[in-house]
C-alpha cells in the first residue's frame, strides 16, 4: 500500500487504524471533532477529505426532520417490538433501519430508546422496551446488531434513568447504586455485552445531583472502565448546556456535544466551544492526553461505519417505498398484538359469517407519522394504512362498512392516546399523549372516550375495543363492558393491514405485555406520591424509592395482584407446557445451562407461545425480588403440534448486585426456575445448583 497512511487501509487492525488517525489530527482539529457542526452533523476534517459523521432520529424508522426530509419505513411503536418478545424481528428491524439510514446519506440511527418503563406515565414509553432489564436489552440488542450489519452506527439512548419527561433537563434521579446497577444499568451492560454499541446517548436529567453529560461515575467509571463500551457517546441535545464547562465533561468522558447549533446558527449549546477547550487547556484543567481520550472513541465510530474509506454511500430517492422494507413493519405490527381480553370468545371473526362493520373512535383513521409529530421519532412513512383503511379493505366485497352503530353485526371501537401533534404545539397544549417532553398524567382514557365506549355499548354490545396507544392503559373501567380488548400499540404504517388479518383470524395473537398494567395507578411502585412521580418539582428531584423492586417485582414481593400481569397476552389457540428439564443439575462458576420445557399447541388454530423463565434465589444474604425474568423462548406450532423451547443461561441469572464489592455477584446455593406464559402463570418449576 506504499505510503498510504494505516488509518486508510481496510486490512488493518481497527485500533491501529483508530491510533493512526489521531496521530494524523492537528489540536485544532480534535477540537472541531468534539462538537457538532449543524443540528444532525459533526464536523467534517477536510484536511484529510473525511466528510461529516451524519445522524438521524429514531427509533421508529428513519425520522424526516433529521434525514433531509425522507420518507421512510414507519415501524411500530418500539414498545410494540418488545411485546412481540421476537429477537429475530428485532433484528430485522434492526437491518431495515440500518439500510435505510445510509440510503438517506446517514450514518447512525439515534436509537434505540432502551430505557426502562419505571412508569406507565412516561411520555416516551412508546419508544422503549420494557419495564425489565433482559427483555429490554435482549430485543435492544437485536436491534442494534441488525443496524450495525449495515455498517451503520446504532446509539442506545438515553443513558440512565431518563424515564420520565417532566422536567427532563434539570430532574435529578435519586437512586440508590444498587437499583441504579442492578435494573437500570445492567440494562445498557448486557447490549454492550451482546451488541458491542458504536454510540450512545447520555441523559438530560442528573443523576444523584450530577447531569449525564458530565456525570463521570456513569459515562466514565462505569460505562469505559466496567462495561468496556467502545463506542462514542454523544449528549442528548443541549444537554451539556448546564454542565460545569468543557473541563467538567471533557473529564469525564463525553464525546460529541450535540447540536453544533439548531435551526439559527445562534441557537447553540455552549459547553465545547473551541475558545472554551483552549481555555481549559491552557489553565491546565485538561491536557491533550485528556482530549485525545475522548476523541479516540469517535474516530472509532467514523471508521466502523466506513466514513474514511472513500466509499460511495449509495444515495435512495427522497421517498423510501421498499415494500420488502414494509414487510417487516406489518410483521412486526402482527406479532406485537396482544389480545387482552376475548370473552366470550368473538375474535376471530369469520369474514362469511358478517355482513354490516362499523369502525369509530378517534383513532381509527388518524395518521400517525407526520412531520415532528410525537417528537424525535416522527418518521413520516410514503403511506400509512389507519385501522379504518385497513378492515375496509380486508373485507372489501365482502361486508359493508357503515355508520350506524345499531345495525352492525360489529363494531371495532378504535381507542388510546393522541401522538399526533407536533411537540412544539405538544408541549403547549394540555393534551394528553405519548409524547417527548411531556409525561401523561391520567392513567384512563380521557373522558369523553369512555363516554363513546359506553354510548357505543348500550347501543350495541357486539363491540370489539382496539386500543392504539404507547403505554399502558387502565382497563378497570371498561373491561366489563366489551367482549373483546385487543392492544394494538402504535402499529406503525402497515398497522392497518396488520390489524386486520389478527382480528379475521389470518394470525393468531402473540404479543405479551413488555410491562405490568396496575389495577390503579396507586399500587404501582412509580407512584407511591408526588416524589417519586413525577417528583419534587420543587427540589427538582425524582426519588426511584422503590429500589429494585421495578414494575412486576414489586407486585410479586408486595402480593399486589396486578391488573394484567407482565408477560400476558391471550391467543386464538391454547398451549400446554410440560416437562421442564435442565441439562445439569449443579452449575458451577461461569458455565452455562440450558432448560428445556415442551409446548403443544391444544387448539385448534395455528399460534405462536413465548415461554419464559424466571428465577428466584431460595435463600439469600440480600434482600432479592422473589423472580426474576431470565430468559425466554418463541415458538410457532401447528395445531397438535409438541416443540421444546430451549433456553440458554449462565452464570448471571443467579446475580445481583453487591453495594459492598461494587460488582455484580453470585452466591452459592439453591435456585428455583420456573416456567410459564406469563409472570403470574408459572406452571413448571425445577430447582437448580449454583457454585461459584
Ligand atoms: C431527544 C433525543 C433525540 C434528540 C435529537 C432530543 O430532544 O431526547 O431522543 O435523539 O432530541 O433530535
Amino acid at each position: 500500500m506504499g505510503t498510504e497512511a494505516k488509518y486508510l487501509d481496510k486490512n488493518e487492525e481497527l485500533e491501529v487504524r483508530v491510533e493512526d488517525l489521531l496521530s494524523q489530527l492537528t489540536l485544532e482539529e480534535k477540537i472541531l471533532l468534539i462538537r457538532g457542526r449543524g443540528a444532525y452533523t459533526a464536523n467534517p476534517i477536510k484536511r484529510l477529505n473525511i466528510p461529516a459523521f451524519g445522524m438521524t432520529d429514531g427509533p421508529l424508522g428513519v425520522a424526516n426532520h433529521s434525514s433531509n426530509y425522507a420518507k421512510a419505513t414507519r415501524f411500530p411503536a418500539t414498545i410494540g417490538l418488545a411485546a412481540t418478545w421476537n429477537k429475530d424481528l428485532a433484528k430485522q428491524m434492526g437491518v431495515v433501519i440500518g439500510k435505510e439510514v445510509k440510503l438517506t446519506g446517514c450514518h447512525q440511527i439515534l436509537g434505540p430508546g432502551v430505557n426502562l418503563i419505571r412508569s406507565p406515565l412516561c411520555g416516551r414509553n412508546f419508544e422503549y422496551l420494557s419495564e425489565d432489564p433482559i427483555l429490554s436489552s435482549d430485543i435492544g440488542a437485536e436491534i442494534v446488531k441488525g443496524v450495525q450489519s449495515q455498517k451503520a452506527a446504532a446509539c442506545i439512548k438515553h443513558y440512565v434513568t431518563n424515564c420520565s419527561e417532566t422536567k427532563r433537563m434539570s430532574m435529578s434521579t435519586e437512586i440508590a447504586e444498587r437499583p441504579l446497577q442492578e435494573l437500570y444499568i445492567k440494562n445498557y451492560k448486557r447490549i454492550i455485552e451482546k451488541a458491542d454499541p458504536w454510540g450512545l446517548m447520555c441523559c438530560y436529567n442528573k443523576i444523584n445531583g450530577v447531569h449525564g453529560a458530565e456525570n463521570k461515575y456513569v459515562l466514565r467509571d462505569v460505562l469505559r472502565d466496567k462495561l468496556g463500551f467502545t463506542g462514542h457517546v454523544v449528549t442528548d441535545w443541549f444537554a451539556s448546556r448546564k454542565t460545569s464547562g468543557a473541563a467538567g465533561c471533557i473529564k469525564a468522558g463525553l464525546n460529541l456535544d450535540m447540536p453544533g447549533y439548531m435551526f439559527l446558527k445562534a441557537i447553540k449549546p455552549k459547553t465545547l466551544l473551541p475558545k472554551k477547550v483552549h481555555k481549559a487547556l491552557s489553565s491546565g484543567e485538561i491536557t491533550e492526553e485528556d482530549l485525545d481520550y475522548i476523541v479516540r472513541p469517535f474516530l472509532r465510530t467514523m471508521i466502523r461505519v466506513g466514513l474514511v474509506d472513500d466509499e460511495q454511500v449509495e444515495l435512495g430517492p427522497k421517498v423510501l417505498d421498499i415494500p420488502e422494507h414494509q414487510k417487516i413493519a406489518q410483521l412486526i405490527a402482527e406479532e406485537s398484538m396482544i389480545l387482552l381480553k376475548n370473552d366470550p370468545e368473538i375474535l376471530p371473526l369469520n369474514i362469511n359469517e358478517i355482513k354490516k362493520i362499523a369502525i369509530l373512535g378517534p383513532n381509527a383513521d388518524k395518521i400517525f407519522g407526520k412531520r415532528f409529530q410525537g417528537g424525535s421519532s416522527a418518521v413520516v412513512p410514503p403511506k400509512f394504512i389507519t385501522p379504518y383503511e385497513g378492515i375496509s379493505n380486508y373485507v372489501s366485497g365482502k361486508a359493508e362498512i357503515i355508520e350506524n352503530v345499531e345495525e352492525a353485526d360489529i363494531i371495532f371501537l378504535v381507542l388510546g392516546f393522541d401522538h399526533g401533534e407536533s411537540l412544539f404545539k405538544a408541549l403547549l397544549s394540555k393534551k394528553e399523549g405519548d409524547t417527548e417532553g411531556k409525561d401523561r398524567s391520567i392513567y384512563g382514557l380521557p373522558k369523553d372516550q369512555i363516554q363513546l365506549l359506553n354510548d357505543t355499548v348500550a347501543k350495541n354490545p357486539n363491540t370489539v375495543l382496539i386500543l392504539v396507544a404507547g403505554s399502558p392503559v387502565d382497563c378497570s373501567t371498561f373491561y366489563d363492558e366489551v367482549p373483546a380488548i385487543l392492544n394494538a400499540w402504535y402499529p406503525g404504517m402497515m398497522g392497518g393491514d396488520a390489524l386486520a388479518r389478527v382480528i379475521f383470524g389470518d394470525v393468531s395473537p402473540s404479543g405479551k405485555l413488555p410491562v405490568t398494567y396496575p389495577k390503579k395507578l396507586e399500587d404501582h411502585p412509580a407512584h407511591k406520591s408526588q416524589k417519586t412521580f413525577p417528583g419534587d418539582l420543587k427540589a427538582m428531584k425524582i426519588y426511584f424509592e422503590e429500589g429494585i423492586y421495578v414494575g412486576y417485582r414489586y407486585f410479586d414481593k408486595h402480593n399486589i395482584e396486578p391488573f394484567f400481569p407482565f408477560g400476558f397476552g391471550l391467543s386464538y389457540t391454547t398451549f400446554e407446557l410440560s416437562n421442564i428439564s435442565l441439562d445439569k443439575a449443579s452449575v458451577q462458576g461461569k458455565d452455562s445451562f440450558t432448560v428445556s420445557v415442551d409446548v403443544k399447541n391444544t387448539g385448534k388454530v395455528a399460534g405462536a407461545e413465548i415461554v419464559q423463565i424466571y428465577i428466584g434465589d431460595d435463600k439469600s444474604s440480600v434482600d432479592r425480588p422473589p423472580k426474576e425474568l431470565q430468559g425466554f423462548d418463541k415458538v410457532y406450532l401447528e395445531p397438535e403440534e409438541t416443540k421444546t423451547a430451549k433456553i440458554t443461561l449462565d452464570q448471571s441469572a443467579f446475580e445481583f448486585y453487591s453495594e459492598s464489592e461494587h460488582d455484580f455477584i453470585a452466591e452459592d446455593g439453591t435456585f428455583t426456575i420456573w416456567a410459564g406464559n406469563s409472570s403470574r402463570d408459572l406452571p413448571l418449576s425445577i430447582g437448580i445448583e449454583y457454585k461459584n
